[in-house]
Parts: C-alpha cells; structure tokens; sequence
C-alpha cells in the first residue's frame, strides 16, 4: 500500500469545517469571527508514552485525547487537527484472532481482548523476555488491522468533539504519534496560566492518580488485584479530555492547566506564572474508590502502639472485612507499592488529564452547580496564597513532606 493509499484508506474524512482540508499542500482554515486559534502540538513515542503492545483503538483515543486536554486547558473549542505519524508498517501480513503470546498486561482489560489482531499478536512482548529491554529494542511492526483499530479510536474521539482531520504526514519509522490541535477561543476569554489571584480557590476535576496507578501496576511497582486495575485502567489507557469544562470556565477561572505531568508539576507552573504560592489539602484530593480504599489504614494500631507494627487482628479496632495479603502490602509503608507510593500517584504521578484551575471564591457555588450540570466532579482542594512555592497539608494541618515523591519544583 502507497502511503496516499493509507492516508485515504484510514485518515480520510470529510471536513465540511475547512476551507480546504486533506489533499493539498496545506489545510485552510478560518477561526468563527471574533475567535483566535489555539494551537498546540503533543507527541507521544513508543516506549516513552505508551507500551509497544498498547492497544491500537485506545492508543488512537490518547493520541487525540492529550492534544483535547491542551484545548479544554485553555478554554478552547477544538476544530481541526494534523497528524504525524511514523509507523512500522508491514504490508500483507495474513490475519488471525488469535494471540500465541498472551499478554499478562492485558489479561484484565475486556477492550483489549476484543481487539486481539494480528496487529496486537505482533505488537506483544514475546513471552520470557525482559520488559524494559523490550520496551527499548523491540523493533515491532503495525500492518493494517493495528491501523484499521488506531483510526476507529482516533476518529471515535474526534466525532465526539466535532473535530476534523485536515492534514498531517506518514513515513516509515519507529511507531511515533505527533497531533497538532487547532481550537478557537475569543482572545479575551482563553485560559491562561497566569491569571491566578491571591485568594483565589484551586479546584481540580476527576479524580487523581488512577492512570499513575495503573501504571505503577504494569511496571511491577505496586499489586493491584484484578477489580483494582479494571478500575483504575480506563484512566490510563482512555483519558477523557475536560473540554466541556473548560468552555464553561470562560469568564470564571482566572487560570488553568491540564494535569498531564501531575497536579504539583502542573499547578507548579499557574504558580509560577502568576507569582503566586498555593495551600493545598491532602484529604481534599479528588481519588477513586480504589486509591481511598488503599489509603486507609487497615488495621491502625492501637493508641501508643508503635506506628510501623504489623497489622494484628487480635488487638485491632479495626471492623473492617479482612483484606488478601497484596492489600495489606499495600498498606505497609515499608514495602513497595505502599502509602508514600499512592501519595506520589496522587500528588506527582502525571497522566489524569484532569484540568487544574484557579477561580475566586466568590464563585464557588457556581462551580458546584457546574459539576452537577456536567456530571463531572469538581473539588475544591486549596486556595491560592501570597508568596512561592506550594505546601500540602495532611489531615492534621502538618505540611507533607512532597520532596519525598520526588518534587523539587520550587528547590
Ligand atoms: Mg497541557
């Protein structure tokens, strides 16, 4: 298959939006009277983004999906978008449904099951080797089930938030997915990152640390049992981009960001755009059910018992149900997978696409009905101070320690 082949086979749609869309040297586009253009660019790279055997309908959702989450962080209306795109491709390769090297990553994720092609055979990890060296060196191809799946992903999301492909570039390579997003703002409105006041409120959508978590799990840092994981791996492997959000918050948040590197990463940067220092709340924190079960104390121990003691049921208050021994693991702060590295998931941990923003507390009630108007959980986790750097405080006023999750934004 000749790449315009490709490109007409699995990147062709009709864009009524355009001046002039797929086909010419280049798009024409023209923003609604009274709109500027946001543009923005992200890429995402085999092995550093995602995993090779990532399943393809998914991987064309993210694609799109981390490149929506810029134009809901700045209160955009995403309109057009390019994409660049290096693939492994291999013509002609025969197709079968069946995977003869199953893929203990994939095992408790139904969508990847439906989705096992050829596409997904070539792109699991032979069975016995090494996970990081694979990650690496593993030279895989994509044939035309991969790109059949990668497209339906990506125009799925595209659909659903009217945008349309004009333009973008094929070659051969390692697997490599480059979007360019087009949206439109009225200048005056767009959300930047440098409005935030002095007393303003800091809320957060979703919940945190889910797509960390997951993470954390295919890269053997942490155990979840089955049920855990289908919870947390929808996060990762399926954001979904706060767009209509961030239309709303026109005219009401002074500042915004979408959380793609972690929340203190993120808000590190309305804080030091503005100039301004933040006060956030641990127990505040917006987390699935998962992550709250998990931070819970299992078994506390008894007043003046010594912090760090094994969970014993026959002096525990505790009456919650007996747990397996991969949660109490979870629990144990000695061990890998425990609580500092939930609270990195949470505070660090990158890949929530949530949206981060500042807006006076005057308008607190209105964000409240906002959130049930979009059913999307908005939480109000802090307020915006005078001064740098940002501090987050336990359950008992005490700032954590945030260095520990490897933060040194504001050293
Ligand atoms: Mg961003």
């Amino acid at each position: 298959m000749s790449e315009f082949d490709l490109i007409r086979r699995y990147f062709t749609r009709a864009t009524p939006g355009a001046l002039l869309g797929v086909g010419d040297d280049a798009a024409l586009l023209q923003a609604s009277a009274g709109n500027v253009l946001a543009v923005s660019s992200d890429m995402l790279v085999c092995g550093t983004h995602f995993l090779p055997n990532a399943d393809p309908f998914m991987l064309g959702h993210k694609t799109l999906a981390v490149n929506l989450s810029d134009m809901a962080a700045m209160g955009a209306a995403p309109r057009w978008a390019t994409l660049a795109i290096a693939l492994p491709f291999v013509q002609g390769k025969e197709t079968s449904h069946e995977c003869p090297h199953p893929n203990p990553l994939d095992e408790t994720t139904s969508h990847s099951t439906r989705l096992q092609t050829t596409a997904a055979k070539s792109l699991v990890t032979p069975a016995g080797e090494g996970t990081n060296e694979s990650l690496r060196e593993l030279m895989f191809t994509v044939d035309e089930a991969w790109l059949a799946q990668f497209s339906a992903g990506f125009f799925a999301l595209a659909q659903q938030h009217g945008v349309e492909l004009v333009g973008g570039d094929t070659t051969r390579g390692p697997l490599n997915l480059c979007v360019t997003i087009f949206g439109e703002v009225p200048a005056q409105q767009a959300l930047r990152r440098s409005g935030a006041q002095v007393g303003d409120e800091i809320w957060v959508s979703g919940c945190l640390g889910d797509a960390a978590l997951a993470l954390a799990h295919l890269q053997g840092r942490i155990l979840l049992n089955a049920t855990e994981f289908a919870a947390c791996t929808a996060a990762l492997h399926q954001p979904q981009p706060r767009v209509a959000l961030g239309l709303v918050l026109r005219g009401i948040a002074n500042s915004a960001i979408d959380i793609s590197d972690g929340l203190l990463a993120d808000l590190g940067h309305i804080l030091e755009a503005s100039q301004v220092g933040a006060e956030i709340e641990f127990d505040a924190l917006p987390v699935s059910a998962v992550l709250r079960e998990r931070l819970t104390p299992l078994n506390p121990p008894l007043s003046g018992g010594k912090p760090n003691s094994s969970p014993d049921k026959t002096t525990s208050h505790s009456t919650r149900p007996s747990k397996d021994d991969d949660q109490v693991a979870g629990y144990d702060k000695g061990r890998p997978g425990g609580v500092e590295l939930l609270k990195q998931c949470i505070l660090c941990g990158g890949d929530d696409y949530e949206l981060c923003f500042t807006a006076p507390a005057a308008r607190h009630a209105e964000l409240l009905n906002i959130a049930a108007r979009l059913d999307l959980p908005l939480a109000c986790i802090g307020k915006v101070v005078a001064g740098r750097g940002c501090i987050v405080h336990d359950a008992s006023g005490n700032p954590l320690n945030i260095e520990a999750c490897g933060y040194d934004h504001f050293r």
